[in-house]
């Protein structure tokens, strides 16, 4: 008798243990290996998990331990980088292995379901057609066959579409019996075919230097790319990649969220002939399973590239030919995952980069300050692009004091007529304000009440499209009442304007110019956002309304003017990178206006026109604000001088997260003093921003220091304490490692 073995298994679960089990009746040890996934009994649910050793030194009594309830693969479905960018996840962000091993898992295999691409029936004509004359008294089989000779269906048709143009299944299967057409079960997933149909553009000195910078090295370097918006980054990007693509090899691009447009697909695919995959969240889980798997299947042999372009999560996606990685805006806050295993996309390309020997590049015209002191120290090789490309010049950045200014619906009166001029010329207008809805307040004058969320320490928004108030932070609505609930006052009335308030009055102001609104409730739907920026990219006069959305991966070419309206929100924020943020989206919304020939006009309509580093954005350059900044960070030890992390904890009942953070922050003062690192500080418990959050008190505990080793050393000691605390089971709470925000 062989000796019993078992099974060491993580589970998504938030608790940092691996957990064991016995294997499956009449199996042995030739059965199981590291990386399988496994069903198991948990409680009282089935969950899935991933075998991470065998041995044969239970940690608890064999005699209790359950069997698994299935194995659900054969071979490990994970590269073994992938796996260990898993491990290195749960070392650095210190969370359970199990949580950060099931991240890299699309949502249907976290779910046990069976690794296979899902197939769909196909009909492609056989190579050798049968006489046409046999099917003469078979005319719908005669027009089926006709259909199938148009250009685009030569290559075959599925079965769906068939059936859609009223084909049925006899028709279709006599021209297979015949032997006119192959039934075939095909992958249902397709990436997008390139055409190849672009060339190259002439580079300019600046970014041929880039190119040539890139082109030189050899396996891991990181680049950092800071060119002004329209600087031809995605220029570079295209020639960076081609000879990769040439030798049948796989690149990655992560853009943020709201970059992915179809215009950036599309200068992909027009490029090459390869094959482009697209991974984002408007994927249902079964096309991200198929997309995935067909990533991480490709072979090289095929002499076939694939460009695979993705938003943060892709950066786990197995790719056996990885040749290269970009990110582009990589300052972008979308790449920084904010609940659960809270991971950096950029960081952790950075480490898959280090890990397979291979270049990224990283991309911006606001280059975060991590980045920008990487790149200024050398760590990073830094390439700085000043000059737009082609013919467009940058545009000039007004400053519009609305101290003294008569002010309507949130714009000021004297922005009238510049919109007139420019739309006259037969130019478009951008106006961004980053707010949706009509109002952020609602407000009664008599009594001075503001409608406020019951749930979440914040206003809650007025809409008028429909009618309703609606909190942002935890989406709840009511109905708009009819008078003050406090003092029964009729007057109530909005206060500040969001995209809905700036459109109806634009509207108003000019009744013969298409005004698009852009925001989240304007393009809930699947095309809607391609649909209502049609008669912008037609070119057409018209004024755009929109929140940030608009601010990336769009390319306007007739837009003159951009009016940015609240921007300067920021300045006074608690938060000390509220400024870095602020400066970076007045530049990428900026950056919209004059990409063609035609100079752009950006104005930021502000009352706090004597900021100084308002003043040092508009006459020297987000450059020379990121070294004034940097230079602040410097002196107050903030990042990247100095490291972070910060636990949340939250609660239903108030009191409760700020209790269990003051003994944690015992915990911690006891192991500072034990280990003697006088290098740490904590600030804290403090109630987050928003205390009140969807119904939960939330509170904060800062901990931070000069090195970054000291810090995630001492994390690493008191986290098993943490964990132990006891008497808060209604708390929540987390890890964030190198956080961006404190909301
Ligand atoms: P970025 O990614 O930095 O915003 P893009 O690569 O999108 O810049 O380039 C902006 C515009 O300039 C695009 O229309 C692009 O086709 C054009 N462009 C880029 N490089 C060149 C070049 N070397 N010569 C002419 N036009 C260029
Ligand atoms: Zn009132
Ligand atoms: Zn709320």
């Amino acid at each position: 008798m062989t000796s019993p073995f078992f099974l060491s298994v993580a589970i998504a679960a938030p608790i940092p243990k691996l957990f064991d089990y016995l294997p499956l009746a009449e199996t042995d040890m030739s059965h199981y290996q590291a990386g399988l996934r496994v069903s198991v009994p948990f409680g009282s649910r089935v969950l899935t998990g991933v075998i991470v050793s065998i041995h044969q030194n239970p940690q608890y009594d064999p005699a209790k331990l359950k069997p698994i309830s299935e194995l659900l693969d054969a071979t490990p479905l994970l590269p073994s980088d992938i796996y260990q960018l898993g491990h290195w996840l749960s070392e650095y962000y210190h969370q359970p292995i199990g949580e950060c091993l099931s991240l890299l898992w699309p949502v249907l295999l976290r779910k046990g379901e069976k690794a296979q691409a899902s197939k769909q029936t196909f009909y492609a004509p056989m190579p050798h057609q049968p006489d046409p004359s046999t099917i003469k008294r078979a005319p719908r089989q005669v027009d089926l066959l006709e259909h199938m000779k148009q250009a685009s269906q030569q290559t075959g048709q599925w079965q769906k579409d068939l059936v859609k143009a009223g084909f049925t299944p006899t028709i279709i299967n006599g021209l297979v019996d015949k032997g006119f057409l192959e039934k075939q079960e095909r992958d249902s997933f397709q990436p997008i075919k390139g055409e190849c149909s672009h060339t190259p553009l002439t580079l300019n000195q600046e970014q041929q230097q880039a190119l040539t910078s890139i082109e030189q090295n050899q396996g891991f370097k990181s680049f950092l790319i800071d060119g002004i918006t329209g600087s031809g980054k995605t220029e570079i990007y295209l020639q960076a990649i081609a000879p990769h693509l040439e030798q049948g090899k796989q690149v990655l691009i992560l853009v943020p969220e709201i970059g992915l447009t179809p215009q950036t697909v599309q200068r992909f695919a027009q490029r090459f002939d390869a094959d482009v995959l697209l991974l984002h969240s408007k994927l249902n889980d079964r096309e991200r399973l198929d997309a995935w798997l067909m990533a991480s299947k490709h072979s090289s042999n095929t002499g076939r590239g694939q460009i695979v372009i993705g938003t943060r999560s892709a950066i786990f996606t197995p790719l056996p030919n990885l040749a290269m990685i970009i990110i582009d805006e990589e300052h972008d806050q979308s790449f920084k995952q904010q609940d659960g295993v809270r991971y950096h996309g950029r960081d952790v390309a950075v480490v898959r980069a280090k890990t397979l020997d291979i270049p990224i590049i990283l991309g911006s015209a606001t280059p975060s300050l991590e980045c920008l002191h990487n790149g200024l120290s050398g760590k990073y090789q830094y390439l700085r692009l000043t000059q737009r490309a082609g013919s467009a010049s940058m545009p000039e950045l007004q400053i519009l004091n609305i101290k003294k200014q008569a002010v309507h619906h949130g714009l000021a009166d004297s922005l009238i007529q510049p919109i007139q001029d420019t739309l006259d010329k037969g130019q478009q207008v951008l106006v961004f304000v980053n707010r949706r809805g009509y109002a952020p307040t609602l407000y009664c004058p008599d009594c001075a009440w503001i409608a406020e969320c019951k749930r979440c320490d914040a206003k809650m928004t007025l809409h008028q499209k429909p009618a309703h108030l609606h909190c942002h932070h935890c989406d709840s609505k009511l109905n708009i009442p009819r008078q003050c609930p406090e003092c029964l006052s009729h007057k109530i009335q909005a206060m500040g304007a969001g995209t809905e308030r700036l459109e109806t009055h634009l509207q108003y102001q000019f009744r013969n110019t298409p005004v698009i609104r852009i925001d989240r409730d304007s393009t809930q739907n699947k095309h809607a956002m391609e649909e209502l920026l049609e008669p912008v990219h037609r070119g057409d006069p018209c004024i755009i309304v929109g929140t940030q959305m608009l601010a990336k991966g769009h390319h306007f070419p007739k837009v003159t003017l951009v009016i940015m309206i609240n921007v300067d929100s920021g300045f006074f924020s608690a938060d000390y990178r509220a400024m870095e943020k602020t400066a970076q989206l007045i530049l990428q919304v900026a950056g919209r206006a004059g990409r063609e020939k035609d100079k752009g006009v950006a104005v930021i309509q502000t009352e706090f026109a004597d900021h100084p580093m308002l003043h040092l954005l508009k006459e020297e350059s987000f450059h020379a604000l990121s070294l004034a900044l940097l230079d602040e960070r410097k002196h107050q030890h903030l990042p990247p001088y100095g490291f972070q992390v910060l636990l949340r904890a939250d609660c239903h009942q108030p009191k409760e997260a700020e209790m269990f953070l003051h003994r944690v922050r015992q915990l911690l003062n006891q192991h500072q003093q034990g280990l003697n690192l006088p290098q740490i500080s904590m600030i804290g418990p403090l109630p987050a921003p928003m205390e009140l959050r969807a119904g939960r008190f939330r509170s904060q505990l800062w901990i931070s220091a000069h090195q970054r080793k000291v810090l995630h050393f001492f994390i690493g000691v008191v986290l098993k304490d943490i964990y132990e605390v006891k008497g808060f089971h209604k708390v929540r709470w987390g890890l964030d490692i190198d956080p961006v925000d404190n909301i």
